[in-house]
């Protein structure tokens, strides 16, 4: 078997979809777990943790983007959560057998041909 390390990157990295759901396969495959990752177990997993994300701006406001007034811990609490709700998405995608990046870019051209710029600027006061 593969020695994978599963330590962080120590440099900004562009990551693929492709490469995190192929690590989380294996993530899931070494430790027993594909058993567990059905979609509707992996959906409220997901689901959980978007709660758990969302826990983080309750009663905090309205924040500034870019929280410049948050704390190293902070911005760590919510890359992790942030993190979590990705893998957990990528996750589900992959055992429903979809590809993630290609129906992400699929619907961002519907999105553009639903909402076309001209028609938008027309719309502005
Ligand atoms: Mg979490």
């Amino acid at each position: 078997m593969e020695n994978r390390s599963y330590e962080p990157e120590k440099t900004a990295k562009d990551v693929s979809l492709q490469e995190l759901r192929d690590r989380l396969a294996e993530f899931a495959r070494v430790r027993g777990w594909e058993q567990y990752h059905s979609p509707r177990n992996l959906l409220l997993a997901l689901v959980g943790e978007v709660g758990e994300l969302s826990e983080i701006f309750q009663w905090k406001g309205e924040v500034e983007r870019g929280l410049p007034n948050w704390s190293a811990a902070e911005r760590e609490h919510l890359e992790e959560e942030v993190s979590d709700v990705l893998l957990y998405l990528v996750r589900l995608a992959d055992v429903c057998g979809l590809d993630l990046g290609h129906a992400a870019v699929s619907k961002l051209v519907k999105n553009a041909n639903k909402y076309p710029v001209a028609a938008l600027t027309r719309a502005l006061p």
